[in-house]
């Protein structure tokens, strides 16, 4: 049967910054997974604040924040069979030092704050984040 879910990708500053969004991307397709919607923003430390409320107790929450409102962001609905746990498998451990070979982490991940993307982790917070970034 198949299993068809959508879940939001974000690909981080620190990766927009080294114009990475053109490999980030084909990495996707060629792992099925299909890019339905894409924009590039810009978000405030508050937006981000509340994107990222999940780890507001985080000692590493406010940098977190700083970090993902310093520049130019990419996001990304993506879609495919089992895309949730695909992107999460596809993107590589938070760590890019633990991440798994070829994943986008292990390839351009700088650090575990500028790891590079970001990806849902639930199906419910795929729908959180996705209305999040693209609802109107
Ligand atoms: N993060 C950090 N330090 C840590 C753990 C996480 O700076 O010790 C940042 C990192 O950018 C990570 C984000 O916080 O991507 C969200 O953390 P989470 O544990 O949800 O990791 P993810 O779901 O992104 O793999
Ligand atoms: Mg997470």
């Amino acid at each position: 049967m198949s299993n068809v879910q959508n879940t939001l990708s974000i690909i981080k500053p620190d990766a927009v910054e080294r114009n990475l969004v053109d490999e980030i991307k084909i990495i996707f397709r060629k792992n099925n997974l299909e890019i339905k919607e894409s924009k590039k923003i810009h978000i405030t430390k508050e937006e981000a604040a509340e994107f990222y409320k999940v780890h507001q107790s985080k000692p590493f929450y406010n940098d977190l924040c700083s970090y993902l409102s310093s520049g130019p962001i990419v996001v990304m609905i993506l879609s495919g069979e089992n895309a949730v746990l695909k992107n999460r498998k596809v993107m590589g451990a938070t760590d890019p030092k633990k991440a798994e070979e070829n994943t986008i982490r292990k390839l351009y991940g700088i650090s575990i704050d500028k790891n590079s993307v970001h990806g849902s982790d639930s199906i419910q917070n795929a729908k959180i984040e996705i209305d999040f970034f693209f609802k109107n």
